[in-house]
């Protein structure tokens, strides 16, 4: 499918690795000029040069931290004019409600809502005034189902869709859509730290708690970044015109819901 964006431009933060990595590839494929982000620069070059080779097109790679304000201003003096904005970065650490504290609060909020709200802040003006942008929030599966030790994360994610589901209504007019896409299991980094953790607490191969974890996901598998990032390439398309402030979830099933 022609998804209509070649010659385009877009900040894909945090996306060395994993499922902005995922969106950056599915990107470039439909020929869209990339900044890239993330905050190791050895990894982040390796990923830029490679989209370079395979794909051929213009790749700026900012190494900085997404969620410092000083981070931020360098990616975002590098994405001055960009068409498509890709939200991204680590998610909060694990825990319990009993032991955060309003610091811990503070930090998720900066990192998984405020930073895509000031990057939104400083990018929406210019996709509006040229009357073309696309924006996609990369948030969790937390947000339509708290998961208990993420409680950072289903709140700080939570604020960010509260804003999105208000801000998007108030772009569209100008031919800017904002949506979320709500990952469950993918097979990054990320998820097999969380293995490892499982295997190393019940004392079974990692092979083993990987596995265990599948079987609970109907469709039995875990989902993979380039899956991932075929669906942002579609939510930054031509065709995706009329999709205005959605939550699109990707997770097998995994959610046992109607709606
Ligand atoms: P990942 O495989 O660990 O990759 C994370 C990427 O983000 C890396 O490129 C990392 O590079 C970069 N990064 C992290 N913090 C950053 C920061 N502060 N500034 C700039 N770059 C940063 O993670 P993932 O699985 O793709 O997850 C991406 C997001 O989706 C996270 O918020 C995660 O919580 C959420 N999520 C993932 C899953 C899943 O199953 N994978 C499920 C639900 C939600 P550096 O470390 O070099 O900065």
């Amino acid at each position: 499918m022609d998804l209509g964006i070649s010659g385009k431009r877009a900040l894909v933060c945090a996306s060395s690795k994993g499922l902005g990595l995922g969106c950056a590839q599915a990107l470039a494929e439909a020929g869209v000029d990339l900044v890239m982000n993330a905050r190791g620069a050895e990894a982040l070059e390796a990923a830029a040069a490679q989209i370079r080779d395979k794909h051929g097109v213009n790749v700026v790679a900012v190494a900085a931290d997404i969620t410092s304000e000083e981070g931020r201003s360098r990616v975002l003096e590098a994405a001055q004019g960009v068409d498509i904005l890709v939200t991204n970065a680590g998610g909060p650490p694990p825990g319990m409600w009993t032991d955060w504290t309003r610091e811990d609060f503070i930090k998720a909020l900066d990192a998984n809502m405020l930073t895509p709200i000031a990057l939104m802040k400083a990018l929406l003006p210019g996709m509006m005034d040229r009357g073309w942008g696309r924006v996609v929030n990369i948030t969790s599966q937390s947000v339509k189902a708290p998961i208990a030790a993420l409680g950072l994360s289903n709140s700080a994610r939570a604020g960010l869709t509260g804003y999105v589901a208000g801000t998007s209504r108030q772009v569209a007019p100008q031919g800017v859509t904002i949506n979320n896409m709500l990952p469950g299991i993918h097979a990054t980094d990320r998820a097999d730290s969380l293995d490892r953790g499982v295997a190393e607490k019940e004392g079974i191969s990692v092979d083993e708690a990987r596995a265990r974890r599948a079987a609970t996901i109907p469709a039995r598998r875990y989902g993979t970044a380039q899956e991932f990032g075929a669906m942002c390439a579609f939510l930054c398309s031509q065709n995706a015109g009329f999709i205005v402030g959605q939550n699109i979830l990707l997770d097998g099933g995994g959610i046992n819901a109607t709606l």
